[in-house]
């Protein structure tokens, strides 16, 4: 009989750790993607002997897959996918592919705002407490690889929707659902409930020894739940406690009670501020309850954890001014996040590709809180049919350096210039990375 050929499509982080894994596990591999291959991967595919293209997708290569594994980042509107789906090739993502040959147990973050951080946050509670924990998933570091290769008793893994999307028999023991508020509605439709459908993912094939952790005062999750009854048990968290709640806030303590036991630590003492941090600790808390961390361990994790790069990160003081960069808040919902959390006066940079944003949702504070606004994008007529009159000064920059320089004219002493675009960063950067790192380049040159 032949070899069953896997294709794999885009070879980055993900798409080369999987085509590690399908070559150690005996199939014939194939390897393409549309653009330029890091020389990291190639070398990755090269020394394992794994053929693969680049610039191209070679269509008689492609459709002769008995299963494809896609990348997240291609659409199943791009060519090559309306070719796949045509032929009903089945294909999956990087995620379910690896979950076939693992047994670990997975605890799974998803959401529209806060992964990274509950994701990061979690795996440090996890190997602090001295666990043989792998970090993997939308973070960078491909599961399929390190299931191939490294493999760990647990991992924890950021889904993003996308991933979600080609999830089948994947399955999470502990599932995180931070929040749902729109993003990313190009690649769906502009139909909410398909990518909300495509979040729920995240409980398929979950049993009752599973674990469902979500912030019970998201709307849409609450509806959400009504319909669908999950099969794991469940664990609610919010601001404050009410029915049903098991983690929350109460005279400046935050409060996690699961069958593991009570965990109970002084809120000034939580390394990551503001309310959607509140949040990202308390969903991190209870999995690690889960997982029965000793409360001294996740204590101590949870006040010494250094928080992430471009997630509201103190940049600099200049002349009683703050610089926050805030790069990876890339919808409008985070940036409303980060405009809650200041108290100051505020200068805003955004803008860049828009996904479909509606900036009703950050108009109050924007009025309470913006001296400026500083519109960073190719076109910027979208924001500027949005804010014009609504704040005293509003600019357009073309580039970070432009921007910056004007937040610094613009600023008064005591304020803050806040980089947090509701945008994606495509337009004028190469990611958003690049865009904080300009931020914080420009930042440190003035
Ligand atoms: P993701 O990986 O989901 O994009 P990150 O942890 O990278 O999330 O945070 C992205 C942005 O979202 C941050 O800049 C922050 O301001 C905001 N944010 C973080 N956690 C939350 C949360 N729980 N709810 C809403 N916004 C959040």
């Amino acid at each position: 009989m032949m070899n069953k050929r896997i294709v794999i499509l885009g070879a980055g982080e993900s798409g080369a750790g999987a085509a590690v894994l399908a070559k150690a596990k005996g199939f014939d591999v194939f390897v393409s993607d549309a653009s330029v291959i890091k020389s990291k991967y190639k070398e990755m595919l090269d020394v394992r002997g794994i053929s693969w293209e680049e610039g191209a997708h070679t269509e008689s290569e492609i459709l002769s897959a008995d299963e494809i594994i896609k990348s997240p980042g291609i659409p199943d509107t791009a060519p090559v996918m309306i070719k796949v789906i045509k032929k009903n090739i089945p294909v999956i993502s990087e995620i379910e592919f690896a979950g076939r040959y693992t047994t670990s147990r997975m605890i799974c973050i998803t959401g529209s705002n806060g992964k990274t951080t509950t994701t990061m946050l979690t795996y440090h509670i996890l190997k602090e407490a001295g666990l043989d924990v792998g970090l993997a998933g939308n973070v960078g570091n491909s599961l399929a690889l390190q299931v191939a290769e490294t493999p760990h008793d647990l991992y924890v893994i950021e889904l993003s929707s996308f991933q979600l999307d080609n999830m089948y028999d994947f399955r999470a023991h502990i599932a995180v659902l931070l929040n749902i508020t729109p993003d990313h509605l190009d690649r769906y439709d502009h139909k909410m409930q398909n990518y909300i459908d495509s979040k729920f993912r995240i409980l398929r094939n979950q049993t009752k020894e599973d674990a469902f952790i979500f912030w019970n005062d998201d709307p849409i999750i609450a509806v959400e739940i009504n319909k669908r009854s999950p099969a794991a048990i469940c664990y609610p968290f919010a601001e404050t406690f009410k029915e049903g709640v098991i983690g929350y806030a109460k005279d400046k303590k935050i409060v996690i009670d699961t069958i593991n036991g009570l965990f109970i630590m002084e809120q000034d003492l939580l390394a990551l501020t503001g309310t959607h941090n509140l949040y990202n600790s308390l969903a991190s808390g209870i999995a690690a309850k889960v997982v029965d961390i000793q409360n001294e361990s996740i204590r101590a994790s949870l006040s010494d954890f250094a928080g992430v790069e471009h997630r509201l990160e103190k940049v600099l003081r200049i002349k009683g001014v703050d610089y926050i960069n805030d790069s990876k808040a890339t919808n409008v919902n985070s940036c409303w996040y980060a405009l809650k959390s200041i108290n100051t006066g505020i200068v805003l940079i955004l803008g860049g590709t828009d996904k479909g944003n509606d900036y009703a949702e950050i108009e109050e504070l924007v009025k309470q809180k913006a001296r400026a606004l500083i519109f960073l994008g190719v076109d910027n007529d979208k924001l500027h049919k949005f804010f014009d009159g609504k704040v005293s000064f509003i600019e357009d920059a073309h580039s970070m350096e432009e921007a910056v320089a004007k937040a610094y004219r613009l600023a008064e002493k005591g304020d803050t210039v806040l980089l947090s675009p509701c945008c994606a960063s495509f337009d004028l950067f190469a990611n958003y990375e690049d865009r904080g790192t300009q931020f914080k380049k420009c930042v440190y040159n003035l």
